[in-house]
């Protein structure tokens, strides 16, 4: 591997293809499998990740918003694209790129319906879902007979899939409250069937929900995080490969006096002399100031090194005091051997948060295509 010369995250497709035949393994072979490529891929690449998802033999790809999935179109993606927060706004354009639509609410539907019939669009393939206990989007369960009511026999549209999402799928305390969702979501598919004569396919389950509910596999399942590298427990990260490494290198560093400070609002204030690294990634980059004053380390030859005070926008000071280091060397602030899961941890937020925070100024490198 070269090493780094600037601020670069590299996407490593060989830990994706890892990650997706683990959770293959991990479902039952008639079971599809739905990559979740919102928000640019967790931050790494949405293009990249999409081409080899298809490539592997992935059923389906999500993404939140219609813009995302005509980015995926434009780029040569043909596969089924569940769109999981369409606005109405953007249902012209959902249909021009053959996006799927998830409807949510009698409002979205109307406004879908229309959309469809002004199109001329027949048996239009989307999905309905349904709220059980996240209350974040759908219909709830006392409006099955109204939903059924409102799509039978409307020849724009054809329902796909009914599915929902678990709220806590990857706290184990929650157990009780997750089987309570599973059920409600079989009452709800069984009197939808009854009352439409028709089986669409089933979908409930996220990453934590594929290691922890197999049972409710059901059709298909939605995995996100997982591809990326992170399981949400330790068990799960051991048997994963992070897909995005973030690497960075040494600009300058400083010998700081006893009494001196460090960067803005001289929030280090050192006791001792300290040897200190500037590297050039800051808050502008997805490195947020919750990771300053100590809370977030990079990773120098093998050795942690804490951030010294305040993060800036452009860069962070890091403290190599005792770390055998020169200006230009290689810097890993998070990925394979210093998880974004533990760096996120120490500020008080998940892998998730810090994976899409990577902003748009940071070079992408793809590897192993
Ligand atoms: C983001 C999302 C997922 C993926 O969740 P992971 O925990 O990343 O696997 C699945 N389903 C829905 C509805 C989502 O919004």
């Amino acid at each position: 591997m070269p090493k780094a010369k600037e601020t670069v995250l590299e996407i490593d497709l060989a830990a994706l293809k890892h990650n997706y035949r683990y959770f293959k393994s991990r479902i039952k072979p008639d079971t599809q499998f739905m990559g979740v490529v919102k928000a640019f891929a967790y931050g790494s690449d949405s293009v990249a990740i999409a081409k080899k998802l298809q490539e592997l033999g992935a059923n389906y790809l999500a993404v939140a918003y219609v813009k995302e999935g005509v980015a995926l179109r434009k780029e040569g993606i043909t596969i089924p694209i569940l769109v999981l927060h369409p606005l109405p706004v953007s249902f012209k354009k959902l249909i021009k790129h053959c996006l799927e639509p998830n409807l949510y609410s009698e409002k979205i539907l109307h406004e879908f319906l229309e959309a469809a019939h002004k199109l001329g669009q027949k048996n239009y393939p989307v999905h309905l879902k349904f709220n059980t206990g996240l209350n974040r989007l759908g219909f709830k369960e006392d409006e099955v007979v109204k939903v059924c009511k409102l799509v039978k026999a409307k020849e724009q549209i054809q329902v796909k899939s009914i599915f929902s999402h678990l709220a806590a799928s990857e706290d184990l305390n929650e157990k009780a409250f997750t089987k309570g969702q599973i059920k409600a979501f079989d009452r709800i598919y069984s009197k939808m069937t009854d009352i439409l004569q028709e089986k669409p396919f089933r979908h409930l389950l996220n990453t934590s929900g594929i290691v922890n509910y197999p049972d409710a596999q059901y059709e298909l399942v939605r995995s996100g995080i997982g591809l990326y590298g992170y399981g949400n427990e330790a068990a799960v990260d051991e048997q994963l490969r992070p897909v995005a490494q973030l690497k960075t290198i040494i600009s300058q560093i400083h010998t700081i006096s006893a009494g001196e400070t460090i960067g803005y609002n001289r929030k280090f204030k050192s006791d001792c002399i300290k040897i200190s690294a500037t590297l050039p990634v800051g808050h502008a980059d997805g490195i947020g100031r919750q990771y300053g004053n100590g809370k977030g380390f990079v990773v120098i030859n093998g050795k942690k090194a804490h951030i010294l005070g305040n993060v800036c926008m452009d860069m962070i000071m890091v403290d190599i005091t005792d770390i055998e280091c020169k200006a230009g060397d290689e810097v890993i602030v998070f990925g394979t051997d210093a998880s974004a899961e533990n760096f996120a941890a120490e500020a008080g937020t998940i892998s998730y948060e810090l994976l899409t925070g990577i902003s748009r100024r940071v070079k992408r490198r793809i590897l192993n295509k």
